[in-house]
């Protein structure tokens, strides 16, 4: 299982909703495992915070639907994307996630994205331009 490595927060230094990117666990001596807390990095500020992971569960929860569209990586079919990634479809206008990846029986590379507005949609990903000979 992939471990999810960014997620959506509202950064203490810049106060925007950002991605923040998981760098690890803070490694503080503490008692309470409910204190725990772990380092992310800003995508915006590029600052590294420390969050209480319980809040981080929390947050993920209430936030699961709403994806920000700032936070979205334009699709194109030459990108290779994550599982877990925001994107965002310009042509569609509409912002979805990845939730699974896959491989067709003649080895295109393809993302199962569950779109806000379309549903689950399977785009084309990480595609080798061809070039003429
Ligand atoms: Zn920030």
């Amino acid at each position: 299982m992939a471990k999810t490595k960014y997620i959506s927060f509202e950064c203490p230094y810049c106060h925007r909703l950002a991605k923040l990117e998981y760098i690890g666990l803070a490694t503080e001596k503490t008692n309470e495992t409910s204190a725990q807390r772990a380092w992310y990095r800003c995508a915006r500020c590029k600052h590294s915070v420390l969050i209480a992971v319980a809040d981080v569960e929390s947050r993920k929860k209430s936030a699961s639907t709403a994806i920000v569209r700032d936070n979205c990586t334009p699709y194109s079919k030459e990108k290779k994307f994550t599982i877990g990634q925001e994107i965002y479809h310009e042509e569609w206008d509409d912002v979805g996630r990845i939730v699974r990846k896959d491989k067709t029986s003649n080895g295109v590379q393809t993302i199962v994205v569950a779109f806000e507005k379309s549903g689950e949609k399977k785009l084309i990903e990480n595609l080798a331009l061809e070039e003429a000979e």
